[in-house]
């Protein structure tokens, strides 16, 4: 038997419930857990999750991404949560998801506040915009690592999805529902202030269109 079974059947567990949720979109989005402080587990790239098995589940190096378990290939984002586990020492694991609302914010270039103090302990005081580069690139790590802080535990990836750290597994699923909520509760703001800006601007051509013509 493999080495870490425990953790890898964690991170399945917590994939299913993911893509339950519909956080997921089809195979896209992947996970990663530390497993001890030099190798972690992520996700195989590409992968079906409801058919995935404990030993699907790739083992890592965090210093050189050198795989040390597992025969698929390992998610294409491997390298990003690489630095966000090196970046945090105190972070167990690191989820990155094609969630539905939060990936329509990350199509706007905007930070989102984090009001809420159970979601700010979690979060931090924002969640943070990463520039555009394309999925799986290297550019995409390095406009990763460029934005990475402290005190931010989630980030938007512009024109793609999410990623967010937390101190285990279960916590980073509960991140992943506190940023889709921060979002929709954005976006329907959003929504409502222009609906109220269409309207106030409706009124006011109205009653120019009223008003009798001063020449
Ligand atoms: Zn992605």
């Amino acid at each position: 038997m493999s080495r870490f079974t425990l953790q890898k059947q964690q991170v399945i567990d917590a994939c299913l419930t993911l893509a339950e949720s519909g956080y997921l979109a089809g195979t896209g989005g992947n996970l990663s857990l530390r497993l001890t402080p030099e190798l972690f587990a992520v996700t195989p790239s590409g992968a079906d999750y409801y058919s995935l098995r404990p030993d699907d589940i790739c083992v890592l190096r965090l210093d050189s991404l050198v795989q040390v378990e597992g025969t698929l290939k390992p998610s294409v984002e491997s390298a990003m949560h690489a630095a966000m586990l090196r970046h945090k020492p105190g972070m167990q694991a690191s989820v990155h998801t094609h969630q539905p609302m939060a990936s329509a914010i990350a199509l706007l270039n905007t930070a989102l506040p984090v009001t809420d103090a159970t979601d700010r302990a979690a979060l931090g005081e924002r969640i943070a915009i990463v520039p555009y580069a394309p999925s799986g690139t290297v550019f995409l790590v390095h406009r990763f690592k460029q934005c990475l802080s402290d005190t931010v535990q989630a980030y938007l990836l512009k024109n793609h999805g999410v990623i967010c750290a937390a101190q285990s597994m279960g916590e980073a699923i509960r991140n992943v529902g506190r940023i889709e909520a921060i979002s929709a509760d954005f976006l329907r703001r959003h929504i409502d202030g222009s609906a109220h800006l269409a309207a106030a601007l409706r009124t006011l051509t109205l009653n120019a269109l009223q008003e009798p013509a001063v020449r």
